[in-house]
């Protein structure tokens, strides 16, 4: 396998290296691209030194799988370049998750839509992959009704610039990615907002949601918050099922699923926090109760590695089905 990383310097392709490498990944070659910006530095790729390229319309050819997260005009303009020259391109941004025939696929939900691809396969919004991990298994058993979710994001989900700024933040400095301090603040809006009232973020979970679990009148409403957390994504999810559901077997149905550890004991203090999930594969599951306000509700809390299981480690799981 030919492999290209575009974007290799940001977060998410700093983490695609890294899982590259824990995974053992087999390739023949590697390239790793940016912008102009940091062409020329030199990364260091299972002890082996690569000098970063720019990214031009010249690129491609040779190369089997390219790991795109450059953000979403690099995707819009580059991907079909490459997807025209034979490279599959797996694509972290959101540039093509809603366009009919680009399948958005999480490899433990929708593994065999991905075999549809026309030369890009998406990859999901980091809270959504997390969200269906979860919500797949129970619909299986229990049939999803209506959705409810509400998010704490992390700033590495925005970049290494939004890590700054709560790093910054912490020693009094003004922000210069986010609009509003992040340290010692929340901010409730993560995008743009859309004429709607719900920012671009929320539509994202709502929309992706129901491509990935192939429901697309699945009732489903989210609020997304960034908190200063530096990585790990936390989301409390309110479900209400079709069909009544024993609490004790839906945990265990939780336990069976691929990609789930369940973390659930709340008398000893055990629940998954973001830094439970930092640097783990998993996604976990915690504060699993009824609610009682419904017919068959539930609450559950959903935390993820959102650069990891949120982008790299989902999309090299895709390129894994793939080669
Ligand atoms: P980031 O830390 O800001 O890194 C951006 C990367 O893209 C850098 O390597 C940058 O290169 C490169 N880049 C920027 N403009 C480029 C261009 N015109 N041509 C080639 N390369 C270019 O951002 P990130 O957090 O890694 O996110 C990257 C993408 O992944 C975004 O689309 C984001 O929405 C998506 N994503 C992020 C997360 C997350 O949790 N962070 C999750 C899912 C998806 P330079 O070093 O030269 O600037």
């Amino acid at each position: 396998m030919n492999l290209a990383i575009v974007g290799a310097t940001g977060v998410v392709g700093r983490e695609f290296i890294k899982v590259i490498e824990q995974r053992g990944l087999v390739f023949d070659s590697l390239r790793l691209f940016s912008s102009a910006r940091s062409a020329g530095s030199s990364v260091t790729v299972c002890g082996k030194d690569y000098i970063v390229e720019e990214l031009t319309e010249d690129v491609g050819e040779g190369i089997d799988i390219a790991l795109f997260s450059a953000g979403g005009s690099t995707s819009l303009h580059f991907a079909p370049i490459f997807a025209k020259k034979g490279v599959l391109v797996v694509d972290n941004s959101s540039a093509w998750r809603m366009e009919p025939g680009v399948p958005l696929v999480v490899p433990e939900v929708n593994p065999g839509a991905a075999a549809a691809h026309k030369g890009i396969i998406a990859n999901p919004n980091c809270s959504t992959i997390q969200s269906v991990v979860a919500l797949k298994p129970l619909h299986d058993a229990y049939g999803l009704k209506r959705v409810v979710f509400s998010t704490y994001q992390a700033v590495s989900g925005a970049g290494i610039n939004a890590i700054r700024d709560l790093q910054e933040g912490m020693l009094g400095k003004p922000p210069a990615h986010f609009k509003h301090p992040i340290a010692g603040n929340l901010i409730p809006q993560i995008d743009s907002f859309t004429d709607s009232g719900y920012t671009k973020e929320e539509l994202k979970m709502i929309h992706e949601t129901r491509k990935i679990l192939g429901l697309p009148s699945l009732r489903v409403t989210a609020t997304t918050v960034r908190v200063p957390v530096v990585n790990g994504h936390s989301i409390s999810v309110n479900v209400e099922f079709e069909r009544a559901f024993d609490l004790a077997e839906l945990r265990e149905v939780l336990r069976a699923a691929k990609g789930i550890e369940v973390m659930d004991d709340p008398a000893a203090g055990l629940y998954p926090m973001p830094i439970t999930a930092s640097g783990r594969d998993e996604v976990f599951i915690g504060r699993l109760r009824r609610d009682d306000s419904v017919e068959s509700g539930l609450n559950m809390w959903c935390v993820a590695d959102n650069i990891r299981k949120g982008a790299a480690l989902n999309a090299i799981q895709i390129a894994e089905l793939m080669f």
